[in-house]
């Protein structure tokens, strides 16, 4: 089926103005349905880098909580899977109350990704002297490479592996950090939007299968805070597909959000100090008696923390494409157009694609392959 790029921009329009559907059923008329789209121009030739990085996965779930070793407080905030923007500042919160139990006047944050950022920007909030160390600083971490979407249980934990009170924990953290993010919304350089997701599919076979493990799904336990979900009718959108969902997504615009997290903490007296930690003696070695571990993925070797695993995630970027703002998704292949940047990412078939690849080496098939899926939705 060939389409027409002028229906691209005026299907939603017409939909809008005639509210009826080809069947003349009455159309619900959202954001999605009135808002003209301009296609993606997903182009092999326009990928200007591609990222890889590691999601820090635990079975267990997050690992948040507080030991003490000699005479230092530690409290560990690692180990958020995919779900490490979407969770950071519930997860933060709860740290940094860990934290200041004893009344610390000096904290040191180790690690300047979205878990160390936030946790050391809510403590400097609180009036301590906060230092982070890191040896890569927000741009440079994984953090920075992430697709930057509302995404609180992905690869956040197994059934069967979590503790019995994980859900409660999982919700508040899920509750309490989609409020503090929607304060960024309508901010300078817009650290977090809504657009419109469209999840595509050309007829009734899924491209899904079943994954070898038994991954928490969580996301109805908050559906409730989220826009609403709408099944589309062929004329109100300008994709050749069989079946078309859309909703109003939250999205990290993943580079003004890390400058701004670092800003304000700088701005609120905090220090960033680069260093490299061999080992868990020398972080034990740093002079702040309460240490906050945000170190991602680094705790497994920094801690010998055996649960951690890693999860490869691959994403290939474009420059930005400002007439052309949505995500879609479409056979195990994401596409989001950010303010920083297009992002086009294959998502395999199951959450397994990737468990255990710690590899951060770029796969030029996969990128080939993932737009090659995508081309037909824009011929
Ligand atoms: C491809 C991909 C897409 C993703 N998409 C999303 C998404 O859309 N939404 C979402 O919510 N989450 C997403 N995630 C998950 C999210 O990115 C992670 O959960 C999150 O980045 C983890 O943050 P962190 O601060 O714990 O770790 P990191 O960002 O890895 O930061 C760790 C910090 O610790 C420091 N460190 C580590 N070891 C040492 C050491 N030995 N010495 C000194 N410093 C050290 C590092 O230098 C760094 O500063 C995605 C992840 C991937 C891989």
């Amino acid at each position: 089926m060939r389409f027409d790029r002028r229906q691209f921009v005026t299907a939603g329009a017409s939909a809008l103005v005639s509210g009826c559907s080809l069947t003349g059923a009455a159309v619900r008329p959202n954001f999605a349905q009135s808002a003209p789209l301009a296609p993606l121009n997903l182009s092999p030739a326009d990928v200007v880098r591609v990222t890889v990085c590691t999601r820090p996965f635990r079975t267990a779930g997050p690992r948040l909580e507080a030991e003490t070793i000699n005479d230092k407080l530690i409290v560990h905030n690692y180990g958020h899977g995919g779900s490490g923007w979407s969770l950071s500042w519930g997860c933060a919160a709860e740290a940094a109350a860990l934290a200041l139990t004893d009344g610390a006047q000096r904290v040191a944050v180790v690690g300047a990704g979205v878990m160390g950022l936030t946790t050391a920007l809510r403590l400097a909030e609180s009036g301590v002297a906060v230092t982070i160390y890191a040896k890569e600083f927000p741009a440079e971490t994984r953090s920075a490479r992430a697709t930057g979407v509302w995404s609180p249980s992905s690869r956040i934990g197994l059934a069967g592996s979590v503790e019995s009170n994980f859900e409660g924990r999982w919700q508040g953290w899920a509750r309490a950090s989609y409020a503090t993010h929607q304060h960024f919304v309508g901010a300078v350089g817009e650290p977090v939007e809504y657009l419109p997701q469209y999840a595509l599919s050309s007829g009734l076979n899924s491209s899904r299968t079943p994954a070898e493990h038994d991954y928490l799904h969580l996301d109805g336990l908050v559906r409730n805070m989220v826009p609403p979900l709408s099944t589309l009718t062929a004329n109100t959108h300008p994709f050749p597909v069989a079946r078309a969902r859309s909703w109003q997504s939250m999205t990290f615009n993943v580079a003004s959000y890390m400058s701004r997290l670092t800003r304000d903490f700088l701005l609120r007296g905090g220090r960033m100090v680069r260093r490299d930690f061999p080992d868990r003696a020398a972080i034990l070695a740093l002079p702040e008696t309460v240490i906050v571990n945000c170190t991602g993925y680094g705790a497994k070797s920094l801690w010998g923390d055996e649960n951690l695993m890693p999860v490869r995630g691959q994403i290939n970027w474009m420059a930005p494409q400002p007439r052309a703002r949505y995500g879609l998704y479409y056979r195990n292949v994401f596409a989001l157009s950010r303010r920083d940047g297009v992002i086009v990412q294959y998502l395999g078939p199951n959450n397994d694609w990737g468990l255990g690849d710690a590899s951060e080496t770029a796969d030029r098939e996969e990128t080939s392959s993932a737009l090659a899926t995508l081309a037909p939705l824009f011929s």
